[in-house]
């Protein structure tokens, strides 16, 4: 079963990384151009002001 990474799961701009171990890491893609969002936001994210929902379009 994959990790959850709550509200991020369900974001347009999550970005999930892997790393050679296996471990996989949510990255926040509004960190790049706004410094409220941290890159790596600590998990699983409840609330944030800059979630939108992801639609079935998106690329992960
Ligand atoms: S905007 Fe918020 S909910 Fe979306 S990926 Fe970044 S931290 Fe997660």
């Amino acid at each position: 079963m994959p990790p959850s990474f709550g509200l991020c799961d369900a974001c347009a701009f999550q970005r999930v990384v892997g790393n050679t171990r296996g471990s996989r890491f949510s990255l926040c893609g509004r960190a790049r151009e706004d410094d409220r969002f941290p890159k790596y936001p600590r998990m699983p994210v409840v609330r944030c002001d800059g979630f939108e929902p992801r639609r079935d379009d998106d690329a992960t």
